[in-house]
Order: structure tokens, then sequence, then C-alpha cells
């Protein structure tokens, strides 16, 4: 990593990206930033990549040496937001993703491993979601893994990632005039109105996961028009994929059934699905061990979560510090852990289990190999036992073609999130930079091992199709 530290340094920060914000699909000067630096550094590089403007694919091949050669992708990301800036670090991503291309490149010729590295220059996540379009054109059919990671607030492995689809309705009736002959018109405002309540009743019967939020774009021209066209917009979320289809599936009806009670017709403009990211268990766990290993620390909660999946390193660091034997006489807290664990299995196995799991629970449980009690696995694995984060990005879809993973690492942010002022200037310190240069490090390693070892990889891939 060193040796490119200076280069990247001025790519994130002073050359381009973060001193000239780009927005979602119009990043041209970030996108030939990355493009051009990683052409001088030997890679092939196809811009405009799967009919995106804003797109590229860095490819070096100079490690393979047959068909059996591992393919290990990085992604990086570069647009803004409006007024704002890189307030989502996006700035960083660019820089991660390169330096981790460069960083996996330099050890696998160190090591002469058969490998290949690909960098994807990935546009607009904040909005339409470019690794959407790279997937649906197959630029991830020949990758093994693809890794990527996003800075924030804390050191996470799997936040949540929702999945998410948004689209706009259009009502259209027939106008007339409000007071002389109402009866003559259709009243669009009176469709969208029964829809938003429609949806709103149904909420009730949807899953806790699920997210609904609308509005209504355009309600009419005049009070004394009856309106004949109004226009709502609605972003959905679930906590997987198939959730969110079934919660769709349901909301097209309420709109459908308003349009019938109008007699208005409706027509509905569907922006592309954004899939929950699909966490690798065993890319995860590497990267937290080299994670680990360069002094960062990773949330209780997700210390917890690990712990339930079987990690040693994790559940050996808990045990060192676990006080919970100490506190009170062995025996009596047995019990009173055996009666909290018999609380928590009776709970139904649910997305609403995991999020009535309170940090006190989660805590009992991950102290109780300390004091050898036999505990139920809860619903631990579901991504909604903790909260990191509660958002969607487009490597979602990239993890459900091959395996990935999309951890957070932290920068130092302290009071404040994404998409703050604060978050774009902090972007900018050289202090986020470094810490970017840890986790590109980090992802970097996770690759080599993986193009290290045959029985990694299968792991890798085992855990993927089982998922
Ligand atoms: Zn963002
Ligand atoms: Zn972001």
């Amino acid at each position: 990593m060193e040796p490119h530290r200076e280069a990247l340094l001025a790519l994130s920060r002073d050359v381009r990206i973060h001193a000239h914000p780009e927005l979602s699909g119009a990043e041209h000067h970030a996108c030939a930033a990355v493009a051009d630096f990683m052409a001088a550094r030997g890679f092939t590089v196809e811009r405009r990549a799967g009919g995106l403007e804003t797109a590229l694919i860095a490819v070096d091949d100079s490690c393979a040496k047959d068909d059996g050669a591992v393919t290990v992708a990085f992604l990086s990301e570069y647009d803004a937001l409006p007024g704002l800036g890189h307030a989502c670090g996006h700035n960083l991503i660019a820089v991660l993703g390169v330096g981790a291309a460069l960083a996996f490149r330099d050890a696998a010729k160190a090591q002469g491993l058969n490998a290949r590295v690909i960098l994807f220059g990935s546009p607009a996540e904040e909005t339409f979601g470019g690794k959407i379009n790279l997937v649906d054109h197959g630029a991830f059919d020949k990758v093994d893994v693809a890794l990527m990671a996003h800075p924030g607030t804390q050191n996470a492995l799997r936040g949540v990632w929702l999945a998410m689809v948004s689209f706009s309705i259009e009502f259209f009736g027939k106008p007339s005039h409000a007071s002389a002959l109402p009866w003559e018109g259709v009243n669009a405002l009176d469709a969208a109105v029964l829809a938003y309540q429609s949806v709103s009743v149904l909420r009730q019967q949807t899953l806790p996961s699920n997210r609904i939020h609308g509005i209504i774009k355009h309600g009419g021209d005049a009070p004394n028009i009856i309106p004949e066209y109004t226009k709502m917009e609605y972003y959905i979320r679930s906590e997987r994929i198939e959730d969110l289809l079934e919660l769709k599936a349901k909301i097209f009806k309420c709109f459908e059934g308003a349009a019938l009670a109008t007699g208005c017709t409706v027509k509905i403009t569907e922006d592309p699905t954004f899939a929950n990211v699909n966490h690798n268990d065993t890319l995860c766990a590497i990267y937290e061990s080299h994670m680990r290993r360069l002094g960062a620390d990773f949330t209780p909660d997700d210390v917890a979560r690990t712990e339930s999946r079987g990690s040693t390193g994790a559940q050996a660091a808990h045990g060192a510090r676990c006080a919970a034997p100490r506190i009170l006489p062995h025996k009596r807290n047995s019990r009173l852990l055996a009666g909290i664990a018999d609380a928590l299995h009776t709970l139904p196995a649910s997305p609403l289990t995991s999020g009535a799991l309170t940090r006190w629970s989660r805590l009992v449980l991950s102290c109780a190999p300390c004091l050898s009690v036999p505990m139920p696995s809860p619903d631990l694995d579901s991504p909604l036992a903790t909260r990191p984060v509660a958002t969607h990005t487009d490597m979602g879809n990239v993890t459900h073609v091959v395996p990935g993973i999309h951890p957070v690492f932290d920068i130092g942010a302290r009071g404040f999130s994404y998409h703050t002022a604060e978050f774009a200037a902090l972007a900018g310190q050289t202090s986020a930079f470094d810490r970017t240069m840890l986790a590109a490090y980090a992802l970097a390693m996770t690759g080599i091992e993986c193009a290290t070892s045959p029985e990694t990889l299968a792991k890798v891939r085992r855990d993927f199709q089982g998922a």
C-alpha cells in the first residue's frame, strides 16, 4: 500500500474527486481520473462499461497463468450528493477500490499467485445504482469474489443494507368544473388519497422490518377543477429481496384498487430494484481478522453476532474481558441466564424477534459461553438484530450473483453520520484517508487469502450457495 500512498491521497482529495464533487451519473472527472490512474499503472481499462457513461472496468491479467486463475474484484464509487458534496465519502471509496486493487496485484505478483484483479468503477450509487447495470450486463460472470467497504462511524461487518425499490404512480382522471359539473369529472386526487390510505392500512399487516414511505408529488392544479392528473412517489424497503417483491405486489394492488374505485387509470413506473447485501461469512471473517490485526475494534453487536456464528477469535476476545462470572454467584447466574434463554427461545423466529432483542439480552447471550450455560440460537443472523446502518446499496445486487462483502469502516465520525456537511468535511481529511488505506489493505488481503488457498475459496463458495 505504502508505495502508492501519495498518489492515492492526491486522487482522493486534491486532484479531482473530493474537491470536485459530481452528482450521480455525471461523475465524468472522477471516472476519468480513476481510469487514467489505472491505465498508467498497467491495467487494461474499458471506459463506458455496461452502457454507462461513467462506469469503468480495469483489468490486470499479468498474474493469471491459466484458466484456473482466481479473479478478485474490487469496487470503487465516486458520486456525490446535491448541495453536500462527498457527504457519503465516496471519494474515499474511489481510492479504497483503487488502493486494494494495486495492493492485491503487488502481493499476487510477489507471491507468484495465479490470479486476476478487476477494479469496477461504479457510478450513481446514490440514485439509480450503476452496479445493477453492470450485473445485468454480466460484468461479474467470471468474478470469484467481489470486495468493497464503506466509510462510516464504526467498524461493522454486517450492516443493515435493505432491499429497496422506488416507483412513481400516476393517476389519470377527467377534469370538470368542481362547482358547476363535479359529477362529470373523474377525480385523480381521490385515487391518490385512497391509494395513500390503503397503503397506510396495509402497513400494519407487513413485517416490522419493512419500510414504506410515500408522498403526493402532484395533487392537482386548482381547487375549482376536478384533478385530472396526480402523481405519487414511493420508496419501499425490506430485509430480504424476497420480502420486498411480496410487499411490492401488495402495494401495487392498493394503487390498482384506488384506480378501480374512482374510475381513473393508473400507470406505475418502477426504478431499478436494489437487493439486500448478502454478507459472505467466510469473507467477513477474513476481513475482520486483518482489520483487527491493524488495530480495528468492531461494535459489540457485531462481536455478539460473530460469536453466534462460532468465530473462535472473537469469542476468545470476549471471554478475556467478560466480567459475568465474577458478578454473580455462578449458580444463580446460570439460572438467570437459563430463564432468559427459555424466554428468548419461545419468541418466534422472525425479524421481530431480532428487533426485540435488546442490547442487554444480546450481552447476556454473548456472556453465556463464559458461564457454560446452554443457550438457544436466537435470530442473530437477521440483519435487523443490529442496526449500524438502515439504508440500501447497489452492492447488494452484486452479492447475489457472486460472493461478496460490504463492511463499514470507521473514519472517526463522532456525533454525526452520513449525508451531513460534517461527514463531507471529514471525508477530505488525511485522517479519514489513512483509515481508508487500512481498510483497502484488509480488503486486498482478503482477496489474497482467496487466491492463495483453494480451501478458503471453496468455503466462500459454500457460504454463498448456502445463503
Ligand atoms: Zn449515501
Ligand atoms: Zn454511500
